[in-house]
């Protein structure tokens, strides 16, 4: 969600650089979009802009589905169905109830009928972001029609976007007895394997996927799984609880262990910070610092990533350092964060929380945060939604603890139950923006408000 946004970068004279979207230059003024509105800098303390496409690159640090969904209707031809199944905002369960009824009889006619209501109901409440009684839906239409491959897809679907990987196996496995041929059903059992860390079994389902129908988001899922496939052929691997880890023979087995308690410790506390608990195994990689460069294709800034698996590396290490655990917790917030907003959390409160969560406060920047606000120069947070990874060292700085001062603030006020009510509704929202308004009240204009009237408070007197 908004990684595609194109973002360019305008260098004030001062040395200062503001990421910004939309910016329009003319002989006097630079100009660029903010929800507040255009801001405008004059023209003669901007140095120059550089025009860049943010677009989407593999190892992002929020974690996305490696690939894109298929869109499977169940029933073609029945948008009259549709209609009565869900009208003036909501599903018609009477409606419901009745096709039901006419299904029991065992009428292939009414069992179509049934299908395509259920899935009209599920598709509307997936829009919604209630994935949990979408899958109810399907589960429910299934019980008239159970070999519907369709009705089978799209529930698998619906557990993928949940992170619930190895329930997604059921409805993909039994579509697979059905029709061994589907492209679409390797696809979605490469994601579900490559969720489940099962690596060569993704890496085999997506090869036959793209063996049946050619499709280029396979084939760079599948370029991707196979870059990680070969550097961890010699990896060896360690499991506990909620972690599934890989470690290269260079790393010693004593750093692995080590590793994996300090990331159960982790664990328990954001468990219990965020109330909530990931449903799989989280997978863990260490790297050589060269094969972590390879492999994650990241800007030289990011220490490590989280794109859907936490990928570190620890070159050097014999032990687990301050930092590292500092690190460990940083890319872990990441998973909890990703899974409880259903992977719809913005970039910023992504790596306000990460960073929140790691220990680090907003002390040290706090003074030259509230200098860029009353320059009129701050960040929007709208801007910050999408990738960062193209953001340069200065830019990535500033982003980083313009979002850190912003998730403190909100602590701050609110507590840790503001956080929960927020992710929750981004969850179920399609606008961060709007989950702002409706949990905590305020915009993105007012969010900075509060974040530079919380950094006085406590810091800048
Ligand atoms: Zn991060």
């Amino acid at each position: 969600m908004c990684a595609s946004a194109s973002a360019d970068t305008i260098i004030l004279k001062n040395g200062r650089r503001i990421v910004a979207s939309n910016v329009v230059e003319d002989d006097d003024h630079v100009s660029y979009e903010t929800p507040a509105g255009r801001l405008v800098l004059p023209r003669s303390i901007v140095a120059r802009i550089e025009r860049n496409d943010l677009s989407p690159l593999s190892g992002d640090e929020n974690s996305e589905a490696p690939v894109s969904a298929p869109s499977v209707d169940v029933a073609a031809g029945y948008a009259d169905i549709a209609a009565r199944a869900v009208h003036d905002g909501s599903v018609d369960v009477s409606f419901l109830a009745q096709l039901e009824t006419a299904a029991r009889s065992g009428d292939d006619n009414a069992i179509v009928k049934v299908a395509a209501a259920h899935h009209a109901a599920a598709q509307f409440l997936i829009a919604k972001g209630d994935l949990a009684s979408a899958a109810e839906h399907y589960r429910q239409a299934l019980t008239f029609a159970p070999d519907n491959v369709p009705l089978l897809l799209n529930l698998a679907v619906v557990d993928l976007r949940q992170s619930e990987f190895t329930a997604a196996m059921e409805p993909l496995e039994h579509a697979r007895r059905i029709d061994p041929d589907s492209a679409d059903v390797a696809k979605l059992m490469g994601w579900a394997y490559y969720g489940a860390n099962k690596l060569d079994k993704a890496v085999s389902e997506w090869k036959r996927a793209a063996q049946i129908r050619p499709d280029p988001d396979v084939t760079s899922a599948l370029e991707k799984a196979q870059r990680d496939q070969q550097e961890e052929a010699g990896y060896r691997e360690g499991e506990t609880a909620h972690f599934s880890l890989k470690y290269s023979g260079a790393a010693a087995p004593d750093l692995a262990r080590a590793v994996l308690h300090t990331l159960e410790n982790h664990f328990r506390e954001l468990e219990s910070q965020f109330d909530y608990t990931p449903p799989e195994r989280i997978g863990v990689i260490l790297y050589t610092n060269q094969a972590f460069a390879d492999i994650t294709r990241a800007p030289g800034w990011a220490g490590a990533i989280n794109d859907g698996r936490i990928r570190v590396p620890v070159q050097g290490l014999t032990s687990v350092t301050a930092d590292l655990s500092r690190v460990l917790k940083h890319e872990l917030t990441h998973s909890f964060v990703g899974q409880k907003s259903r992977g719809l959390c913005p970039t910023w409160l992504q790596e306000g929380l990460a960073q929140w969560m790691e220990g680090r406060r907003s002390d040290e920047s706090a003074a030259a945060l509230v200098q860029i606000y009353d320059h009129k120069s701050a960040q929007s947070f709208a801007a910050l939604e999408g990738s960062w990874m193209n953001l340069t060292g200065d830019s990535a700085t500033y982003a980083y603890a313009w979002s850190l001062a912003a998730v403190e603030a909100i602590i701050h006020d609110g507590g840790m139950g503001d956080i929960e009510r927020l992710l929750d509704q981004i969850a179920v929202t399609q606008s961060t923006e709007a989950a702002l308004r409706s949990t905590l009240h305020i915009d993105y204009s007012e969010l900075a408000h509060q974040t530079v009237a919380y950094l006085h408070h406590e810091y800048v007197r």
